[in-house]
């Protein structure tokens, strides 16, 4: 009887059985077939960083730029860390031995100025997997938490279980800060949240084979563990140390003692201690110095003042009014914003210290009554203008916007 060489079901099962030379297939066994190698393509060209060409530092900022506002200094240290970081992955078998090292990047600033903005925009051009992690939830092996390892199964999720490209994947370790040992010296008694868990991180930003769950939690006994290389994986760390400041500003008074001292203070710029940081600071803070040593390229990023926060809110290429205007383009309706009614909403997120991340809870409160109700009128222009705004935002929504 003819049947299926690849489901084994007969002619009578199916719509179509198609002969070949020794055998049949069945139009169900194409379908899924064909579904395959479409998966199997979208992957490969998802992740496949031959594909991509080169770029040049001066390139990536550029493609950075469409997407996050100022921070230049941030983004020029990136750009050449991920330049080299690619030259790496190209890099031929050794032929004179100099084998170009990894360089894991740390990147110090308050919350919400665009730290994992920035990581994020550099995976979406690189075109490989790309997780983010929150330090915060690691803890050392046995205690509870979840283990240093998961921070790789969730790269292998996102690269789909493809190891190959998850090895070529970016990490980005957020709130880095929050496993600080808690005082500058070593500790005697353990350190559950601190000194062990960077002890932990060590082992992965070294490069180095971890066992991996595949579907991450705490390691079983009889779980299957995935081999990972992380020679190639480059990590990203952030974090706001807040008080950072003031170690910066006693290692410059120190290092300053007896040295034209006076004239030299004077060029300090005591509003932004950051632009100073020095890997030491990190140290005083509460950060090994071995993992002080696998982030070695330490950048800062600016607060955002009243101009970046407008700047955030008009010109990236997905900028939240962007965004708007096209929400409600789609339902015909041309939407225009006064200029003032943008300052407002920019003071309104600095008033309440909600910063960048405020931008979107403050327009969206300001917008969702034309958002629910211009679609069923005939309207096809809406301006959001000052009074309007003002009108929108009363006592008590902001009252909420303050809890979120
Ligand atoms: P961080 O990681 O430093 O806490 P995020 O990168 O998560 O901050 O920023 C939070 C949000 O604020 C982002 O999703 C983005 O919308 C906005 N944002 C923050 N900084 C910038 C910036 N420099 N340029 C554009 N948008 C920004």
């Amino acid at each position: 009887m003819e049947k299926c060489s690849f489901c084994g079901r007969s002619k009578k099962e199916v719509n179509i059985l198609i002969a070949g030379v020794s055998g049949h297939i069945c139009d169900s066994c194409i379908e899924q077939a064909h579904q395959i190698i479409a998966e199997e393509t979208q992957k490969s060209a998802k992740f496949d960083i031959e594909q991509v060409k080169l770029l040049k530092p001066v390139e990536i900022k550029k493609f950075i730029d469409q997407y996050v506002i100022g921070q230049d200094e941030a983004k020029k240290v990136l750009a050449v860390a991920v330049y080299n970081h690619y030259k790496r992955l190209s890099q031929q078998t050794n032929d004179d031995d100099v084998e170009i090292e990894k360089s894991n990047i740390i990147m110090v600033g308050e919350t919400g100025t665009g730290k994992t903005l920035l990581a994020r925009t550099i995976a979406k051009m690189l075109h490989v997997p790309f997780t983010i992690v929150d330090a915060t939830i690691l803890t050392e092996a046995g205690y509870v938490g979840e283990d240093i390892e998961t921070i790789l199964t969730r790269l292998l999720q996102v690269a789909d279980y493809d190891v190959k490209a998850a090895e070529r994947g970016i990490v980005f370790i957020d709130e880095i800060d929050k496993i600080a040992r808690k005082s500058d010296n070593p500790s005697i008694t353990r350190d559950v949240s601190g000194e062990g868990v960077q002890q932990g991180l060590l082992k992965l930003l070294e490069g180095s084979i971890v066992n991996v769950p595949p579907q991450g939690g705490r390691k079983h006994p009889d779980q299957k563990l995935i081999p990972v290389n992380t020679k190639n994986i480059l990590f990203i760390a952030g974090g706001a140390f807040d008080g950072i400041e003031r170690k910066i500003g006693q290692r410059l008074n120190t290092t300053m003692v007896g040295y034209s001292a006076s004239a030299a203070k004077d060029a300090i710029d005591r509003d932004n201690l950051l632009q100073y940081i020095a890997p030491q600071d990190l140290k005083s803070f509460g950060l090994i110095p071995e993992i002080i040593g696998r982030l070695p390229v330490l950048t800062y990023l600016k607060p955002l003042d009243r101009e970046a926060l407008k700047n955030i809110l008009v010109e990236p290429k997905n900028s939240i009014v962007k965004q708007y205007k096209k929400l409600f383009k789609m339902d015909g309706i041309e939407l225009s914003i006064d200029e003032d009614a943008l300052d407002f909403i920019v003071d309104k997120a600095i008033e309440f210290k909600l910063g960048a991340r405020g931008l979107r809870s403050i327009f969206e409160a300001i917008m969702i009554d034309a958002m629910f109700e211009l679609p069923s009128k005939k309207q096809t222009t809406f301006k959001l203008s000052l009074d309007y705004a003002k009108k929108k935002i009363s006592k008590t929504s902001m009252k909420k916007l303050r809890v979120a």
